[in-house]
């Protein structure tokens, strides 16, 4: 071993060093919120960082504009250990779901490591991870495009409303069930025409009348994304958004399925037509790595934070993490930056996420995710034992 574990308290003032410019970031991200796949500015800011403090910027990595791979590269071979960046917004809400913070934090926690650890083996990155709101899937995306190839564990911290070191995510499918009628005049001929949109109507009422009958761990929500174009004109056209989670991946899956036979059902009763296609990749469920996710937890705790696991009825979302994932082992713990109960992807969630308070548990959060990135490049036996986990399924 060419170095030796930096004390927790060095991580810490470090990160003191490093919060003026965490929390610049943070904001400046958090004002001006940008959707999956255009967030420019976020990218700019968060690259213009990590490039001052010595990281090598490839953007567009994967062939997606807005993600980007800034590395660090240490003085002899060793592991490769991936920070992620979340930076993308909600439609309507903005920063709901306090990925100003995880961006801002990642960084942050993987400058730490490299001021920290100098001369660290391996590599050190903050990998860029567009588009993981609204079914985008940017890390699938850049998964498949080899991005994370030689990246031997993966980590990043969510904001929410408790801290917890694991959580279950659920699989989740995102759908577009589109039906196709016959538009005529609403009033001189209806019966010319087919509505697109009480086809849309009634597979909405298939889907309620399916909820009974689904696994209680299984979520179908959803809005019509398009209802036709005015009231004088029976729509031809008609569109419905929907989110198919539980799980597992097979039972989404499964569900996906009767959610087809649904929208069929649905067109037959309306004689218009039904096609149903995957807006974005589906996500699989996640698979928490312990061993990383404890060492972090411990961290944290240490710095005054309480943390535990999150017991199985944990209300639970969905993340492309899922899919990275069964790929490697990564964390996505949950650190607590709003009052207990304060719902994820609200106003109250995107006001909280620009607190004091918000910027301070991002500090923790940093300190945890460079203490766990210190340890993976140090220590073999860490990466060892995260692998033993990863591979025992
Ligand atoms: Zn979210
Ligand atoms: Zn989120």
């Amino acid at each position: 071993m060419s170095a030796t574990a930096p004390p927790l308290a060095a991580l810490s003032a470090e990160l003191s060093l490093l919060r003026p410019r965490m929390e610049e970031v943070s904001r400046a991200i958090h004002a001006r919120p940008e959707l999956k796949f255009a967030e420019f500015h976020a990218v700019e800011v968060l690259t213009g960082w990590l490039a001052e403090a010595g990281f090598a910027v490839r953007a567009g990595a994967g062939g997606l504009d807005t993600a980007f791979v800034a590395a660090h590269e240490g003085s002899e071979p060793g592991p490769y250990v991936a920070v992620l960046a979340e930076y993308d917004a909600l439609p309507g809400v903005g920063h709901g779901c306090g990925h100003n913070l995880i961006a801002a934090g990642g960084a942050a926690a993987a400058i730490t490591a490299v001021r920290a650890l100098p001369h660290h083996p391996g590599t050190i990155a903050v990998i860029g991870t567009p588009g993981e709101e609204m079914g985008g899937g940017g890390k699938v995306r850049l998964a498949d495009a080899g991005v994370f190839a030689g990246v031997d564990a993966a980590v990043m911290f969510h904001p929410g409303d408790r801290s917890l070191t694991t959580q279950h995510g659920l699989a989740a499918a995102h759908l577009r069930v589109g039906f196709t009628g016959v538009s005529a005049h609403a009033a001189r001929s209806p019966w010319e025409g087919r509505s697109a949109l009480a086809a849309a109507q009634l597979f909405l009422n298939a889907i309620d009348a399916m909820r009974q009958f689904v696994p209680p761990t299984a979520r179908l929500h959803g809005i019509v994304s398009d209802g036709g174009q005015a009231p004088n004109v029976i729509p031809a056209h008609a569109a419905v958004d929907l989110y198919v989670r539980d799980r597992t991946a097979a039972s989404a899956e499964a569900l996906v399925e009767r959610v087809r036979r649904a929208a069929e059902g649905a067109a037959l009763a309306t004689e218009t037509t039904a096609e149903v296609h995957e807006t974005g990749p589906l996500y699989g469920e996640r698979r928490d790595n312990t061993v990383l996710a404890e060492r972090f937890g411990d961290t944290v705790r240490a710095l005054g934070l309480d943390i535990t696991a999150a017991g199985p009825d944990s209300p639970a979302g969905s993340s492309d993490i899922g899919n990275l994932s069964q790929l490697l082992p990564v964390i996505h713990p949950y650190i607590q930056i709003a009052e207990f109960g304060t719902p994820s992807h609200s106003d109250a969630m995107r006001e909280a996420a620009a607190t004091p308070l918000a910027h301070d548990r991002a500090e923790v959060a940093a300190a945890g995710l460079a203490r766990v990135v210190t340890d993976l490049v140090l220590d073999p036996g860490v990466l060892e034992a995260a692998r033993a986990e990863f591979v025992g399924r």
